[in-house]
């Protein structure tokens, strides 16, 4: 058995039947969450590159599945990766636009709209729900790619209302996991709370055709899994601490924090399932975590 080979089956073996694909554990859990005996679960997606959201692919839809699994949201809030502040930030338009952040892509891309609305009335009790946190109203930002190239898979009608919330990044990753908790209410108002990013994600690694991923994106992807499995969110939290192949999964920690809260909001009773795996383009993690 060689070293890949090696890695994957050890995944299976810790994480294998947690996964969503052949897990019937799961299957009964999706239908008590839609009795709406229990809160709403917490999703992160891998979102991977906006060119993901122009096809049908096993990317969308996955995303879509798991929207269909899931109880219909009362509200989105996303935490992407690609809305960076210091402090925090909530958006409080009505119809807040779509940003196309990202450089020389396919022009179609240029040209989605996803015109979801967004929730004032939802944003401001944010802001005021706070217990530790100073939160600011935002009229300028919108959706970014982060969100929108997944919600426009998982609810392709737009007619769940989106707001997004923004990363302190002068913040560090314990700041992350913790500011979970103040968030977590929303999940009781049947709010759904998507953090996208990816758990691996090193651009300047980024390889367009072969292979689709290096030994260390496996290594990482895994690594984090079976932390992820074992309930270890303190070795997650210090993941710098994890190895060479973690700190090339990780060069920024900008698509690895939203993963960081989406874990903070683990209740005791919540299971942790993986609905997406997948590496791509050299250097990215396409796996997402279910929580609930
Ligand atoms: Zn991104």
């Amino acid at each position: 058995m060689n070293r890949k080979e090696f890695i994957r089956s050890s995944l299976l073996a810790t994480a294998g039947i947690m996964t969503y694909a052949n897990a019937q554990s799961f299957v009964q859990r999706a239908k008590h969450w839609k009795s709406g005996a229990h809160r709403m679960p917490v999703l992160f997606v891998g979102h991977g590159a906006p060119l993901y959201t122009l096809d049908d692919n096993k990317y969308t839809r996955a995303w879509r599945k798991i929207a269909e699994d899931l109880p219909t949201p009362t509200a989105a809030v996303c935490i992407s990766a690609h809305w960076l502040t210091h402090g925090h930030h909530v958006t409080a338009m009505s119809a807040p636009r779509t940003i196309h952040d990202f450089g020389r892509m396919d022009d179609r891309l240029f040209d989605i709209e996803y015109n979801a609305p967004g929730d004032p009335s939802l944003a401001k009790e944010i802001t005021e729900k706070m217990n530790t946190l100073h939160v600011e109203e935002d009229h300028q930002w919108g959706l970014d790619h982060g969100c929108w190239c997944v919600a426009r898979a998982m609810y392709p009608d737009a007619d769940i209302p989106f707001l997004q919330f923004s990363i302190n990044y002068d913040r560090d990753g314990q700041y992350q996991f913790d500011v979970a908790k103040e968030l977590e209410f929303l999940r009781e108002k049947g709010v759904l709370i998507l953090c996208s990013g990816n758990i691996v994600h090193n651009l300047r690694k980024l390889s367009w055709n072969e292979p689709d991923y290096f030994d260390w994106t496996e290594e990482a992807d895994t690594l984090m899994s079976e932390l992820m499995v074992k309930g270890d969110f303190q070795s997650l939290i210090n993941y710098r601490k994890l190895g060479s192949a973690v700190d090339l999964a990780i060069p920024t920690p900008d698509h690895y924090f939203p993963l960081l809260t989406a874990l903070g909001m683990k209740g005791k009773n919540d299971q942790i399932s993986f609905p997406v795996e997948g590496l791509s383009y050299g250097g990215t993690s396409m796996r997402s975590v279910l929580i609930g």
